[in-house]
C-alpha cells in the first residue's frame, strides 16, 4: 500500500516513510491510496483472536514481512490486562467496547503500544536514532511515554505545564524513570506547550539535526491500530445479537478514534451510523448538524482530553467527502486558515452525512450519566465514555444495536466521579500503585530556548 497527501502535493510514500514522518510535506495529512474492501474476508475475521484480527487487518496496509508483523502485533498487545484486549460488555440495551485495559487506562495505549513497536522496528535496520517530542494536557503524554520506554535508539521528551495537569496524570508520567524517558514540566499552560512544540518543529535545520520525531494523532499508524476494535467489537455483538448491522458511539476530541470508525466501513464493516459526541467544545458536532465548521474558544471540561478546538484529523474527513478532489480540500483548509471557518453544502437529502451523526454533552448531562448508569447499572463511566454514552442512547434504532466506545478507566478521572456521585470510588491498583514511587522530571520556563538548550544537552551527553 501506498500513501498519498490530502493536499495531493506528494508523490505516493511507502507505509514505513508514513509512519515515520507522520504529516506528509506538503502540509497536508497522509491517507492510503486506496481502501481496501475486506467484505469478503468477514466470515473468516470473526473467528480470530485481537492480535489475529490485528494481523489482518495491518496487514492490508503494510509491507512488513509477516512473520515479523505477527511478532511485532503480539508485543503491542501482550501489555494489556485482558487477552481479549478491547472486550464489550452489556450495558442495559447496549454495549460499551472497554478500550482501557492498557498500561496507561486509555484508548490511546491501543495505537501507541502499536507506534512505539513500529518505530523500534524500523530503526533496528538503520543508525538512526529518534527522538520524540511530545506536548500533553494529559493522556497522550503517559500513553506515548508507555509507547517508548526503554526502547533502544529512541528517546521522547514530554512537555506539560506544571502543576496544571491532574496529580494521576502526572504521576503516570514522571513515575517513568527509564533512561530514554525526559519529563518536562514548563511553566506555563499546554497552549505554551504546544507553541513551543510547534516551534521546535518549524525549525528545520534543529529538527534535522536532532531527528526529532512527533506521535501525534495524525499518524496513520495510530489510525491503523484503531480500525481493528471496531471489527471486533461488531464481530462480538452481531454474534450474541444476530443483527446485521451495528452503530457506534464515538466520545470525540481530535477525529482519530471516530476516523478509525470511517475507515472500518469503508472496509466493509456493517454500520448503520457513527454517532459522534462532544463536550462543551462542540465545534464537530455543530459541524455535522449544519454543515458549518467554525471555530470558537476553548473550554475546559470535566472530560479535559476531548478539550479540543481544531481537530487535527477532520481533513481526512473532508478528503473522503470530496472523493478525492485535493483542489477542493486545498481550498476549504485554506479559508479555514484565514477566516476561521468554512460550510459544505448538504446532501440531497438534506442531511450534512449519510453516516455521521452528532451530539452534544455538557457538564450537567455528563455527571448526571455518570450517576445514572453507576446507580442503575453498577457500572462506572469515565467522564469522556458519559459523553459517548448521553450522546449515543438519543440514537437508539431497534435491530441495529449500539456500541458505545469506553476511552478511558474511571479512576483515572476520579475527581469527575466524586463529583457526580458523592464520593471517591474509582479506584485502580495500578494507579494506586503509582504513589511513593520515585519519580523524574525536571521544570523549565516556558521559553523556547530554554527548552532547545535542554534537549540538546541531553542528547549531546
Ligand atoms: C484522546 C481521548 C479522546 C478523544 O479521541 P480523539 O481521537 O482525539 O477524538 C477521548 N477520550 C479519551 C479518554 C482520550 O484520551
Amino acid at each position: 500500500m501506498k500513501y498519498i497527501s490530502t493536499r495531493g502535493g506528494i508523490e505516493p510514500i511507502c507505509f514505513e516513510e508514513a509512519v515515520m514522518t507522520g504529516m506528509a510535506r506538503d502540509g497536508g495529512l497522509l491517507v492510503p491510496e486506496t481502501i481496501p474492501d475486506a467484505s469478503t474476508l468477514l466470515p473468516e475475521w470473526k473467528k480470530l483472536s485481537y492480535p489475529q484480527l490485528a494481523f489482518e487487518i495491518i496487514k492490508l496496509y503494510s509491507d512488513i514481512p509477516e512473520a515479523e508483523l505477527k511478532k511485532l502485533i503480539e508485543k503491542s498487545y501482550i501489555s494489556f490486562s485482558t487477552s481479549e484486549v478491547t472486550p464489550v460488555v452489556k450495558l442495559n440495551s447496549f454495549y460499551i467496547l472497554e478500550l482501557f485495559h492498557g498500561p496507561t487506562l486509555a484508548f490511546k495505549d491501543v495505537a501507541l503500544q502499536f507506534l512505539g513497536n513500529l518505530f523500534e522496528y524500523y530503526l533496528q535496520k538503520t543508525t538512526r536514532q529518534l527522538n520524540i517530542i511530545a506536548a500533553t494536557s494529559g493522556d497522550t503524554g503517559s500513553a506515548a511515554i508507555y509507547g517508548v520506554r526503554g526502547k533502544n535508539k529512541i528517546r521522547i521528551f514530554v512537555m506539560h505545564p506544571h502543576g496544571r495537569i491532574s496529580r494521576t496524570q502526572e504521576l503516570q508520567m514522571t513515575s517513568v524513570v527509564d533512561g530514554n524517558v525526559f519529563n518536562i514540566a514548563v511553566e506555563g499552560t499546554f497552549d505554551d506547550c504546544q507553541r513551543i512544540l510547534k516551534k521546535l518543529f518549524e525549525d528545520v535545520e534543529f529538527k534535522e539535526k536532532y531527528s526529532l520525531g512527533a506521535v501525534n494523532s495524525i499518524n496513520w499508524a495510530r489510525i491503523l491500530a484503531q480500525i481493528v476494535y471496531y471489527f471486533y467489537a461488531a464481530f462480538r455483538v452481531m454474534e450474541e445479537t444476530k443483527a446485521e448491522k451495528v452503530r457506534f458511539a464515538v466520545p470525540t476530541g481530535n477525529f482519530g478514534d471516530i476516523l478509525a470508525g470511517f475507515y472500518a466501513i469503508r472496509m466493509g464493516l456493517p454500520a448503520g451510523k457513527l454517532i459522534l459526541a462532544t463536550n462543551e467544545n462542540d465545534i464537530l458536532a455543530r459541524f455535522f448538524n449544519t454543515g458549518k465548521y467554525s471555530i470558537g474558544p476553548v473550554h475546559k471540561t470535566i472530560s479535559p482530553s476531548m478539550d479540543i478546538q481544531v481537530a487535527s484529523n477532520f481533513e481526512r474527513y473532508i478528503y473522503y467527502r470530496y472523493n478525492g478532489n485535493s483542489a477542493r480540500v486545498n481550498e476549504l483548509m485554506k479559508r479555514f486558515a484565514s477566516a476561521g471557518e468554512f460550510s459544505v453544502e448538504p446532501l440531497q437529502s438534506g442531511e450534512i452525512d449519510s453516516l455521521f451523526v452528532a451530539g452534544t454533552a455538557n457538564r450537567k448531562a455528563t455527571l448526571e450519566t455518570i450517576a445514572q448508569y453507576y446507580h442503575r447499572y453498577n457500572y462506572l463511566l469515565d467522564p469522556h465514555t458519559a459523553v459517548g454514552v448521553y450522546v449515543g442512547t438519543q440514537f437508539i434504532k431497534v435491530g441495529e444495536p449500539l456500541i458505545c466506545l469506553a476511552t478511558a478507566h474511571p479512576a483515572k478521572f476520579s475527581e469527575a466521579i466524586t463529583e457526580a456521585i458523592g464520593k471517591n470510588i474509582a479506584r485502580h491498583p495500578k494507579l494506586d500503585a503509582l504513589h511513593g514511587l520515585p519519580t523524574k522530571c525536571d521544570v523549565l520556563p516556558a521559553s523556547l530556548s530554554e527548552i532547545k538548550r535542554y534537549i540538546e544537552d541531553k542528547l549531546n551527553k
